[in-house]
């Protein structure tokens, strides 16, 4: 405990039933989706469910004043470890404040509390024939205020952009309890520096987004899915660029290779095709008069880089099939082994087939199942990789394998982050793939902002 009576303290500031100091639920709150052996076993002192801003700004304060760490937590779904209460102190919960606040169908925005479940904002945006496109593959659980604070992206981030495109305004409790507001109402600002960029992505390190004004588009008339499977990798990966050089512009092009498939097909069978190398897939969007000759177009691409088949969806139930598939991919990883990793690197979209084939090797080399899935049309890859940690030898190999594929992913002139950000996983690695003087003004910016280091204490840096 970091703090002599804590209970009595927050039962001050705070009703009881909004925190607890149960070892249970603290236990439950000090992990992520981060697999790593070797942390060590600390856990938060506290949990606070907090219901509103001013209930924010009083935690903030009073951990302020007693330099305690605060660990914001949305859904616990960051694969880095950035909700870790490596320092114990208080893990912040926004379950109490997942509401969508007013959808504003003039101005095409989204007032939403950070607990609200980035599907859910999708769903109501798409009720009114708008649209909300990022899309975290785990989209079903994962909430606005980590998505802000990891910068989200996903499979639609190709032609949308990921969740900084989207942020017009953010309702920030600062660390010593001040509330400040990051941007505007308006879609466009050019006044001063653009603070939402610089909190959007920061981890929970530079303060608390307390409500969010997002911006929404007009939802597209129709969509459609195009599944292209492929005998090789290197006609699977250079059809993802021969589809950009045509000029067409799909709202995702994704991939599965073939172990990802056929673990998603054994644990959720989905009807994906098990033989082939590798598969894309393509989602495209338009308006109903041009869909069908844009997947032509797609499918004539396809054809020309030797796709071994091509199946598209037209309804709404296919599409769905073949999208949880895809998104199944970690579960899935999941049953094979005790444990499962999945990792993020991204590259030049040119230097592609060689990340993706390095990748497969180097996993070979030591042993290891590999699932590849990614986010081609950007240049990423998240190797999903199955372990059982308590097997000494894997472990160690797990470990000469991963630092391989951030070396190659550097030596093709990429990093070790596209979207999930840095938290305690990367650290040690940010110096390899950003400027030091960057790193510094990174540093001052955080003491600026958090000077008793108190939000999110140690993460990125
Ligand atoms: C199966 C799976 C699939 C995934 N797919 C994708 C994907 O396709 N694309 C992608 O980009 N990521 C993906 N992720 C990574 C991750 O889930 C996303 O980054 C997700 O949006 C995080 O949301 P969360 O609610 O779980 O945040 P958490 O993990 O709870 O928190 C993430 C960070 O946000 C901070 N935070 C939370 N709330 C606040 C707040 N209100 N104010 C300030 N800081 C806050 C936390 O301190 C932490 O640093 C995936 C993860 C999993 C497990």
């Amino acid at each position: 405990m970091l703090i002599k009576d804590l209970s009595k303290k927050l039962n001050k500031i705070l009703p009881r039933q909004n925190y607890t100091t149960e070892l249970e639920q603290r236990y439950v709150y000090s992990f992520d989706a981060w697999a790593n052996p070797e942390l060590g076993k600390k856990i938060a002192d506290a949990v606070i469910f907090v219901e509103n801003t001013q209930q924010i700004q009083s935690v903030v304060k009073f951990a302020n004043e007693n330099k305690i760490p605060i660990i914001s937590r949305g859904a616990g779904t960051n694969t880095v470890g950035s909700c870790i209460p490596s320092l114990g102190g208080i893990v912040l919960n926004f379950s109490k404040m997942n509401k969508i606040l007013e959808l504003n169908k003039e101005n095409m925005t989204v007032q939403v509390e950070p607990g609200a479940i980035v599907g859910d904002i999708q769903q109501a945006a798409e009720n009114v024939g708008l649209f909300y496109p990022p899309d975290p593959s785990n989209l079903k659980v994962s909430t606005i205020g980590g998505s802000i604070a990891q910068n989200s992206a996903g499979a639609r981030c190709f032609k949308y952009g990921g969740t900084k495109n989207y942020v017009l305004d953010l309702t920030v409790v600062t660390s010593n309890g001040e509330i400040i507001h990051t941007g505007s109402q308006t879609v466009k600002n050019a006044v001063g520096y653009d603070l939402n960029s610089l909190f959007t992505g920061s981890e929970g390190t530079l303060g608390i987004v307390a409500q969010a004004l997002l911006k929404l588009i007009p939802k597209p008339q129709e969509t459609q899915v195009i599944a292209g499977y492929f005998n090789d990798i290197e006609n699977t990966v250079s059809c993802v660029n021969n589809i950009i050089k045509e000029r067409i512009f799909p709202s995702t092009i994704d991939f599965m290779d073939k172990n990802a498939i056929n673990t998603v097909e054994k644990f959720y069978p989905s009807g994906l095709q098990c033989d082939k190398e590798a598969m894309l897939l393509i989602e495209i969007d338009g308006d109903k008069e041009n869909i069908n000759s844009i997947r032509e177009n797609v499918c004539k691409v396809l054809k020309d880089c030797n796709a071994a088949n091509i199946r598209y969806s037209g309804t709404k139930e296919e599409t769905d099939r073949i999208w949880n598939a895809r998104r199944s991919s970690m579960a899935a990883c999941a049953k094979l082994k005790p444990n499962v990793t999945t990792d993020d690197i991204i590259v030049p979209r040119q230097n592609l087939a060689k990340l993706v084939k390095g990748v497969q090797s180097i996993c070979q080399k030591y042993d290891l199942t590999s699932c590849l899935v990614g986010h081609v049309g950007d240049g990423s890859i998240h190797p999903q990789i199955p372990i059982d940690f308590s097997n000494e030898t894997e472990y160690k190999n797990y470990k000469l394998a991963k630092s391989q594929m951030y070396e190659l992913a550097i030596n093709l002139g990429g990093t070790i982050s596209g979207e999930h950000g840095v938290g305690l996983a990367k650290k040690s690695y940010m110096n390899k793939v950003t400027d030091s003087g960057a790193i510094e003004y990174m540093r001052q910016i955080k003491k600026i902002f958090d000077p008793n280091n108190i939000l999110n204490p140690y993460k990125i840096f």
